[in-house]
């Protein structure tokens, strides 16, 4: 499922912002409640990251996650995760790991691309 509740999981009409799809007519409110929540627990987890509060980040994190399983949420968690393992060496230049690399498109070389292409349905 997208991260975003754009389009009604179960036929794919366009939500907007609606909380009751149109055409099919699925509830979506607790959802979007529930994915409301998952963005405020994950703010207090970057707020308590930035005032050192690791323990407090991770809670938070891991409360937004059972909410709602956002790729931002599971990296701070990596991050939290990885900075634990190297609490003793812990440098200024910590970096979420991760974050980016699952966000952008890998590049890939000509040949793959045209195998990829080859695979589509015509
Ligand atoms: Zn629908």
């Amino acid at each position: 499922m997208s991260e975003l509740l754009d389009r009604c999981p179960a036929c794919r009409a366009r939500l907007a912002e609606a909380a009751v799809c149109l055409r099919c007519g699925c509830d979506f409110s607790l959802v979007r409640q529930a994915m409301a929540q998952a963005a405020r627990l994950l703010e207090q987890a970057l707020c308590s990251l930035a005032i050192g509060d690791r323990a407090a980040a991770r809670r938070q994190v891991e409360n937004s996650l059972a909410l709602h399983r956002q790729r931002l949420a599971q990296a701070i968690r990596n991050f939290l995760d990885a900075a634990a393992d190297t609490e003793s060496t812990a440098s200024e230049h910590a970096q979420l790991p991760g974050l980016l690399a699952a966000d952008l498109p890998a590049e890939s070389d000509p040949t793959s691309t045209r195998e990829e292409d080859a695979c589509l349905p015509a």
